[in-house]
């Protein structure tokens, strides 16, 4: 065989978004004369259709995919539009899968995320518990719609021998990321707060208490675990993407380090009026430390930095 038909062709669905460019990012710095990666965004197929779902896995005829598309947004998107969450996330999943086993895609490595877990559990929680209780309700739409991924990569592998697999990475931030208050995750709506702070020289203000406690994943280095996921990992049933449970940090610790990368002066304030949401959701990132036990990931304070810098550098340009 010459080394072009060797030669994987992955797919990255939802290729524009905050993991899909990082993912890029990676895959240009490797430049691996064995992989072809295609980039795609909802521009090139609305992938709740399954018309062009189909066309477009038909014009990139993939060996691999990387399925990151969905409807994504932090806390306060869910608890406006949950039944979107819902029903777009799923038609999506379906489409992607479906035409994927129907072109005989080799191996599919879908995202979900720590939303998945049961609100009621003990922690740390791990991949074998997801399925173990109701999620938490302000984002429930969003949660069984990915936990339903699960489901379906075990039925197509036991009915079909596909190896559908995907990876759960807790609360993930960085460049391209979605900026946009009204829609945003904490962290990067915590940066643009800040990015505003300093430049208006308004109040920085934290939604909720503070207290809530969360895992950040830098998206650089997500998208090289996503990446040795496609290239290493066999299982089908699902794998924490996650830093150590000891690097878990408040709200307000979070807001502390914004507030550092910005050298804002004045307090943190704090909108108790705001709903904090989940209180936690602990993951435990044993199964990765047993494939990858020197790992190392990016410090969250050099993180938050880089993605500042990101935001003042792109703020005409960003999802904001
Ligand atoms: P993102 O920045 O919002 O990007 C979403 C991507 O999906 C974009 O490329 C978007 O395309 C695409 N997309 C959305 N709807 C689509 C549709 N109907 N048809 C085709 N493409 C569509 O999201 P992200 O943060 O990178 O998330 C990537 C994956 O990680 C998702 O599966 C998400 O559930 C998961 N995840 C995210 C977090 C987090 O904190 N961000 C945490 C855990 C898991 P356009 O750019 O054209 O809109
Ligand atoms: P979650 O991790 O899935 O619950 O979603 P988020 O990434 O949106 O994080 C929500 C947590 O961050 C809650 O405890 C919020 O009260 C808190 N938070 C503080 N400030 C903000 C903010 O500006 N935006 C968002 N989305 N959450 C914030």
């Amino acid at each position: 065989m010459d080394a072009k038909s060797k030669q994987k062709v992955v797919l990255v669905t939802g290729g524009s978004g905050l993991v899909g460019q990082a993912m890029k990012k990676v895959s240009e710095e490797e430049n691996r004369p064995d992989e072809k990666w295609i980039f795609l965004s909802s521009k090139d197929a609305d992938l709740r259709d399954p018309e062009e779902t189909r066309a477009i896995i038909k014009k990139y005829n993939p060996t691999h995919v990387v399925h990151l598309a969905a409807m994504v947004g932090g806390l306060y998107k869910h608890l406006r539009v949950n039944c979107d969450f819902l029903t777009f996330n799923i038609r999506i999943n379906d489409n992607v899968l479906d035409s994927c086993k129907e072109m005989g895609v080799e191996k599919v490595v879908s995202c979900l995320s720590t939303c998945v877990f049961p609100d009621q559990t003990t922690y740390p929680i791990d991949e074998t518990m997801i399925h173990n209780g109701p999620p938490h309700d302000s984002n429930f739409g969003y949660s069984y719609a990915k936990r339903m991924i699960v489901v379906m990569n075990r039925a197509y592998n036991m009915q079909y021998g596909c190896q559908f697999t995907s990876v759960i990475p807790t609360n993930i931030y960085g460049p391209h990321d979605n900026f946009n208050l009204e829609d945003a995750h904490v962290l990067p709506g915590l940066i643009h707060k800040g990015y505003l702070a300093k430049q208006k020289s308004i109040p920085f203000t934290v939604c909720g208490t503070g207290t809530p406690r969360r895992q950040f994943i830098y998206s650089v280095d997500l998208a090289k675990l996503i990446m040795w996921t496609l290239r290493e990992y066999e299982e089908i049933e699902p794998i924490i993407l996650s830093v150590d449970k000891e690097d878990e940090v408040s709200v307000g610790e979070v807001a502390e380090l914004v507030a550092e990368a910005f050298d804002l002066k004045d307090k943190v304030l704090y909108d108790t009026s705001k709903s904090d949401g989940q209180i936690k959701k602990t993951a435990n990132n044993a199964k990765l430390r047993k494939y990858l036990p020197n790992f190392k990931f990016t410090s969250l304070r050099q993180g938050i930095r880089e993605t500042a810098e990101w935001l003042e550098t792109h703020y005409e340009n960003a999802r904001v």
